[in-house]
């Protein structure tokens, strides 16, 4: 199921990332918090009243080549207009209500989108006054929170979820590799799209299925059923599109919801960029398969060493995602191609993997024999049992005598350990640590 998108927006200073962190760091336990992720984070899955949504801080959505404060929130508002379900226009208490406040207001009133309008700052909870004069923004009641004491965080996130759309989605069956093509522009998803659907053997269906931020083309090839969901198809051709290219992360995080196989491709002739990681970084987290897709190699002026050297650059950048295979291609000439789909079958089929409980205890219990888990103050990590307990992705618990004595360094070791055993190619492995004495 597609999550629906929660903006933020606001003018620079109101506190936008100041709540943005409050609420994925206090309220939402979803957010690994393991080395090598990209700390910067602009969007966060979350959850709240038992409603599932992501939260994007457009604020730190660099405008390229633009630092004027009203054109960067008017950009922003441009951009949550277009993209987001629910807004939270985040205005300053202590500022009071400013001109750019009215002028976003103005545009987000007209789009119809559902708003609330949060005020920052109002760090005495008894000086509640100070929110009236932002009733006049036209947008009902609006609520008093305060970043730097984490007051009314609960009261806004209860008035969002409130305004929460039910998304329409199209159902596929099980057998279907559901397949997002993800990557900033120009990296070349529409012609890969093209590519892999005028490919031998393919059989594409005509009834391709439409949402609002992607067309789902469901084909066939070699008996295996797939659906490609394509959200550069749907590509706006407005302002905001053209002079930034970082506004196609919120569609793409749509399309990694509906996903089994996320394709992260990268431009090959202009090497990994800051996007590439943001991207990537929420495949992984929604613990999505990933395959990288390096794009344009015809393009690219190459000796016996240059595919290895992409492959240990793309292994630098993307530490957290050593399990995901590399793919080099060219959607133009089509070289290499016929590689992609076969890999896609691999990953698809290690994300649903689930191995039995015996065999899994079998490899844990020759892991610890290895290597014992190191002691901690005196006490010692004992791991009583494993056992999986999901798939896509998979998913173990490991029932020890006391959690917290579970280093990163150890969790690491033993997930390496179960990889070698049972391979897991292309797919996230979540470990989870019980008590069990
Ligand atoms: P952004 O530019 O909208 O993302 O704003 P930031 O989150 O970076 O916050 C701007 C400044 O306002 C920082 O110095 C914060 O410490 C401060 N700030 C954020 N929330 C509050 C609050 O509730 N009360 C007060 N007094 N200051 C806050
Ligand atoms: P999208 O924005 O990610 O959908 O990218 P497009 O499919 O529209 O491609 C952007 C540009 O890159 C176009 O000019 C394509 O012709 C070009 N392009 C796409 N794939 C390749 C490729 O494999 N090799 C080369 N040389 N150019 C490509």
């Amino acid at each position: 199921m597609a999550r629906p998108v929660v903006a933020i927006v606001g003018r620079p200073n109101v506190g936008k990332s100041t709540i943005f962190n409050r609420v994925i760091g206090d309220r939402l336990a979803i957010v690994e918090d393991k080395p090598g992720i990209t700390r910067d984070r602009l969007y966060a899955p979350g959850e709240w009243s038992g409603k599932l949504f992501s939260i994007v801080d457009t604020g730190g959505i660099e405008i390229d080549g633009e630092d004027e404060i009203m054109k960067s929130v008017r950009m922003q508002a441009e951009l949550a207009i277009e993209e987001a379900d629910v807004i939270i226009f985040m205005v300053d208490a202590m500022a009071g209500l400013t001109h750019a406040d009215d002028e976003v207001a103005h545009m987000l009133f007209r789009s119809r989108k559902p708003v609330v309008v949060a005020v920052n700052k109002v760090d005495n909870l008894r000086r509640t006054d100070e929110i009236y004069e932002f009733y006049s923004l036209g947008f009902g009641e609006p609520i008093a929170i305060s970043g730097a004491h984490g007051t009314g965080i609960g009261d806004l996130l209860d008035a969002v979820v409130r305004k929460l759309p039910e998304l329409e989605d199209i159902e596929y069956e099980d057998d279907v590799i559901r397949v997002a093509l993800i990557g900033r522009p120009n990296v070349g998803k529409s012609s890969l799209v093209n590519a892999i659907l005028g490919e031998d053997r393919v059989i594409v269906s005509h009834v391709a299925g439409t949402t609002r931020d992607a067309i789902d083309t469901p084909f066939e090839k070699d008996g295996q059923k797939y659906v490609l969901i394509d959200t550069a198809g749907m590509r706006k051709r407005g302002k905001v599109y053209e002079t930034t290219e970082k506004y196609s992360v919120m569609r793409s995080l749509k399309a990694i919801e509906r996903a089994d196989v996320a394709l992260i491709l990268i431009n090959g002739e202009e090497g990994i960029i800051e996007q590439d990681k943001h991207i990537a970084g929420y495949a992984h987290e929604a613990g999505k398969a990933s395959v990288f897709v390096v794009n344009k190699w015809d393009a690219v002026e190459k000796d016996e060493k240059t595919m290895q050297n992409f492959e240990q650059h793309i292994r630098d950048h993307f530490l957290f995602m050593s399990y995901a295979p590399v793919v080099f291609l060219s959607a133009k000439t089509k070289s290499r191609l016929h590689k992609l789909l076969p890999v896609v079958d691999h990953v698809s089929e290690q994300h649903a993997l689930r191995i039995q409980t015996h065999l899994l205890n079998d490899v844990v219990a020759d892991a610890v024999a290895i290597n014992p888990p190191p002691t901690d103050k005196g006490k010692r990590l004992r791991i009583n049992y494993v056992t999986q307990v999901a798939v896509k992705p998979p998913t173990m618990v490991i029932f020890v005598n006391d959690p917290e004595l579970m280093h990163f360094s150890y969790q690491r070791y033993l997930e390496n350990k179960i990889r070698a055993a049972f391979d897991f190619e292309g797919t996230p492995v979540r470990i989870v640590t019980r008590r069990k004495s």
